[in-house]
């Protein structure tokens, strides 16, 4: 299956995260530059998934799910994203759109404190710019290997799908580690396969999996995009094997249906 679409200058160490704040323009985030990072970051050992807590159920995140598609183009991919809410914070994970529905819905949770994206394609992309405009204070989070898929319009796949779309929104970036964000404790897993900064996100006090395109329903997504191939698919595909989660744990993603870490075992046909 296709895959369907798609900033501050501190460094910040937070329980054992690196939030290193770059530079927005394109020059600061040459995939030259990028390059070294990625053959760093893919050989890093796997980190056991850190526990989800037996007594956090009441602070578990409530999810509303989203469509969105290029309605500027024919060959546009369809998308699903997340608005993940709770007393601690709220969060907007890959805005594929920001229109008024989405708008409406945020600003009735109070606004979102962070965005997470999980890679740099453009179908995650659209509504950034609108969202942090939005949300004045909302601090916006993606893989530093992903950051310039922003600028580029042929790595960010809007070029293939007509829009040749990039945004100058101002992103703060991550390598693999943990962190809170937003209140909430969160594992960066670092999955470069889909693409080279692809993440997906846990959240063990809210047992809450974002799979982004990587751990989807039915299969370890695509990497025939600029800046990977299908042989990198092994790597994710095993690397997340080694990983474990409670059965019960949620799972979401940025196409297809939701499911438990059980059932996504049982459907993934990379992971089955
Ligand atoms: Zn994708």
């Amino acid at each position: 299956m296709r895959d369907t679409r798609r900033t501050a200058s501190t460094l910040v160490l937070i329980g054992g995260l690196t939030l290193a704040a770059c530079g927005t323009n394109a020059a600061d985030s040459s995939p030259s530059s990028a390059s070294p990072r990625a053959a760093a970051a893919s050989s890093l050992p796997v980190t056991p998934a850190i526990s989800a807590s037996s007594t956090n159920q009441h602070a578990a995140f409530t999810v509303k799910e989203f469509d969105s598609f290029d309605s500027t183009s024919d060959s546009g991919w369809t998308a699903t994203f997340q608005v993940l809410s709770s007393p601690a914070g709220n969060i907007l994970v890959n805005p594929g759109k920001y229109d008024r529905e989405v708008a409406d819905f945020v600003k009735s949770i109070g606004g979102v404190d962070a965005i997470m994206i999980t890679h740099g394609l453009c179908d995650k992309l659209r509504g950034l710019a609108a969202a942090m405009k939005t949300n004045a204070k909302v601090v916006a989070y993606i893989h530093q290997l992903g950051q310039p898929y922003l600028h580029d319009p042929k790595r960010n796949c809007s070029v293939e799908e007509g829009t040749s779309r990039t945004t100058d929104a101002k992103t703060s970036t991550f390598e693999e580690s943990t962190t809170t964000i937003a209140g909430h404790r969160v594992q960066l897993i670092h999955l470069h396969g889909h693409t080279e900064g692809s993440t997906i996100f846990w959240f063990p006090d809210d047992n809450t999996m974002i799979g982004g395109d990587t751990v989807m329903s039915t299969q370890i997504g695509s990497a025939s995009h600029p800046g990977g191939n299908e042989a990198s698919r092994t790597a994710p595909i095993a690397k997340f094997k080694k990983l474990t989660f409670p059965s019960d744990a949620r799972r979401y993603n940025g196409h297809d249906a939701s499911t438990t870490y059980a059932e996504l075992m049982k459907s993934n046909s990379d992971l089955a």
